[in-house]
């Protein structure tokens, strides 16, 4: 059997995604996806709010993260692939989903070759990696949130085992937010604790206004870091600040209350934030010359293409959504950065282009 060759892979099945891949074969592209959801823990954002109903997105009515993940697998199903032709030539057009951890990304003359892990990882298991090929790529891996670092054991080997505690509470009404634009309006005139530190946490502090005037940041220890003026302007606002390590949390099921502190006070809030930075997931990455911010985010052109050192486009390699810097880390902003970059990938493999287009190559 002759090998397959893609038109568009697509790394990652969130919103951004599962829109690029739609949108590719949507324009009669053969469409590969590559998503690490079932075979790592890292299952994309949307899949973290876990039992907040998703309010400010296109999508359906009382939806929560996990079965917004599925309705999404759901919606790039229902374009399978099939033969066509066109100019007496035989194509392929749809969607081919596989569960894979993309490792490593790498150019080979014309073509992209990714390596995959498509196995979930087990003791005594080897690593089942396959190789994929393709003539784009649209970078659609987002990034993890860093989760605070409370009855965490950096000795466990796994990392949903090191914050088994803190990802109990994740996601949940009552419990860790890491969106303030997205699940403020769940706590209004209540309480709220922000966990962070410097002017970093302030960025917060300045979203919450908009819900509430009870704030108080929680640094876990450490010296809140903050500049002179946002430290002026905390006072005025009558924002607290609170030093002391937190020992572990106050919980009841998944419902997150408070903090037993290292001194054995305790605290009790109505809504909790923590926003300690992000990871992005471009791992895959490593090795290439392309610009990315001081966060690690990737810094693209109008069409979501990547952007070597010299800001010249890398061609057929795109992106979209949370990875992309300067953008709001929100679900309709995905969909619309992956539309764009579903496009794009698919206009760059147009046989001819606008004589224009052609005279600039
Ligand atoms: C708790 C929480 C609540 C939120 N609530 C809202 C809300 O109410 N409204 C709103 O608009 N936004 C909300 N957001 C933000 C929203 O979830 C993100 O902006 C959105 O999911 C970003 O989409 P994305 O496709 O760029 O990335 P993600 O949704 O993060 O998807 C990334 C995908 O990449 C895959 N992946 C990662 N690494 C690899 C790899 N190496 N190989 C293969 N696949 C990989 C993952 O498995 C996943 O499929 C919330 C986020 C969180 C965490």
């Amino acid at each position: 059997m002759a090998e397959t060759i893609y038109d568009v892979a697509v790394i990652g099945a969130g919103p951004a995604g599962a829109q690029a891949a739609v949108s590719a074969s949507h324009q009669m592209r053969h469409v590969l996806v590559l998503h690490s959801g079932k075979v790592s823990f890292s299952r994309g954002r949307a899949y973290w709010s876990k039992s907040v109903e998703i309010e400010d997105a296109p999508v359906f009515p009382g939806i929560i993260g996990p079965n917004f993940a599925k309705e999404l697998m759901r919606w790039m199903e229902s374009r399978p692939v099939v033969d066509f032709m066109i100019g007496g030539e035989k194509r392929k057009t749809g969607i081919d989903i596989r569960d894979g951890l993309v490792l490593n990304l790498k150019r080979n003359g014309v073509l992209f070759e990714l390596e995959a892990s498509t196995k979930t990882l087990k003791r005594g298991r080897e690593v089942a990696v396959e190789h994929f090929k393709s003539r784009t790529v649209v970078v659609a891996a987002g990034f993890d949130d860093k989760w605070p670092d409370i009855e965490f054991e950096p000795g466990e080997e796994r990392l949903y085992k090191q914050y088994a505690t803190v990802f109990r509470y994740a996601g949940n009404r009552k419990g860790w937010h890491v969106c303030i634009r997205c699940d403020g309006h769940l706590h209004v005139n209540e309480h709220l604790a922000l966990l962070g530190v410097g002017d970093y946490i302030y960025e917060a502090a300045i979203g919450a206004q908009d819900f509430t005037d009870k704030i108080t940041i929680l640094t876990n220890g450490r010296p809140h870091g903050m500049s002179p003026p946002v430290l002026k302007q905390i006072r005025e606002r009558k924002i607290n600040i609170i030093e002391t390590k937190i020992k572990r949390h106050i919980g009841e099921k998944t419902d997150l209350l408070g903090f037993e502190m290292i001194d054995g006070s305790e605290l009790f809030f109505h809504g909790f934030l923590v926003d300690e930075g992000l990871i992005p997931n471009t791992k895959f990455l490593e090795g290439w010359d392309y610009q990315k911010d001081e966060e690690g985010l990737i810094i693209a052109n109008e069409d979501m293409q990547m952007l070597d050192s010299k800001e010249a486009p890398i061609p057929g390699l795109f992106a979209a959504g949370d990875i992309i810097s300067g953008e709001r880390n929100l679900i309709a902003t995905a969909f619309a950065l992956g539309q764009e970059a579903g496009l794009s990938a698919s206009d760059s493999l147009r046989r001819w282009h606008s004589p224009a287009e052609e005279a600039n190559g």
